[in-house]
């Protein structure tokens, strides 16, 4: 699979300029295409791209993971193209671009799709920051565990920092309210509208080691990192990339032993 890391890919002294979409452009674009059903888009790119990739069948999938803006996977003689939403408004140049990028790797191609990215990259950043999120309370210090000192640690050494969410613990045992032996329990969950991660309670007990809660919390946060592809009509959550790299956590084994063995405490909240 060839991955263009958009950091990586962006030579300042070429000399071919792409002119930024202008906002009201986007904002037109983006309005016809109701957000989370970009299939006509999809569709029409697809087209567009197919007819610059020589004999060659084209899949694309278009995608909002924030890491990876186009990667390409040669599969039979069909090119399994995965793409940025981003590239939903590219110009004429641009999606010929891609098209010489998808057959021959190009490398002027590469260079201009970097210089796209990049534009486009600085406009979404900002469009986020302008973006207010919802109101809810964030409660990150607990009686044990502190989720914002343990959301930065693992930020800071396994995401180099990248990862922008806000965390809080959830809602907590009404005073009065009896400790009831469940069936189930949702440790932590990820909302990708507002970057929030919550957490479970019941892990903010003095019998939880912090690796555990770590391990956690490090899954949450690969939920902003990975996409959700539909597979089968279904959208998968785990995977097989999310699994393998929630299996690089440190304590991964340790602390998948320990859910095991206390998943009768945890599940009395
Ligand atoms: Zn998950």
């Amino acid at each position: 699979m060839t991955r263009v890391e958009p950091s990586s890919f962006w030579y300042p002294e070429t000399t071919q300029q792409l002119k930024p979409v202008a906002p009201r452009r986007v904002r037109a674009v983006l309005a016809a295409v109701p957000e989370g059903d970009h299939e006509s888009a999809r569709q029409v790119l697809e087209t567009r791209i197919a007819q610059h990739v020589p004999d060659g069948r084209l899949a694309l999938a278009v995608t909002d993971n924030r890491y990876t803006m186009i990667s390409v996977k040669r599969e039979k003689g069909l090119f399994r193209l995965r793409l940025h939403h981003m590239f939903l408004l590219a110009e004429p140049e641009v999606v010929r671009a891609i098209g010489e990028y998808v057959a021959r790797n190009d490398r002027e191609a590469s260079r201009l799709l970097g210089q796209f990215i990049d534009v486009h990259q600085r406009k979404i950043r900002r469009a986020r920051r302008a973006h207010k999120p919802a109101a809810v309370t964030i409660e990150t210090r607990g009686e044990v565990h502190d989720l914002q000192d343990l959301y930065d640690t693992l930020n800071e050494r396994y995401f180099a920092g990248a990862i922008e969410a806000r965390i809080t613990w959830g809602q907590r045992l009404q005073p009065g309210g009896r400790r009831r032996p469940r069936n189930s329990i949702k440790m932590g969950s990820y909302s990708v509208e507002d970057r929030l991660i919550r957490i479970h309670p019941s892990l903010d007990r003095a019998f939880v080691p912090r690796l555990f809660v770590e391990w956690i919390v490090f899954h949450e946060m690969l939920h902003q990192k990975h996409d959700i592809p539909v597979v089968g009509g279904r959208r998968q959550f785990h995977t097989p990339g999310f699994l393998a790299e929630e299996a690089t956590f440190e304590h991964f084994e340790i602390a998948r032993r320990w859910e095991r063995e206390h998943l009768d405490q945890l599940l009395s909240y």
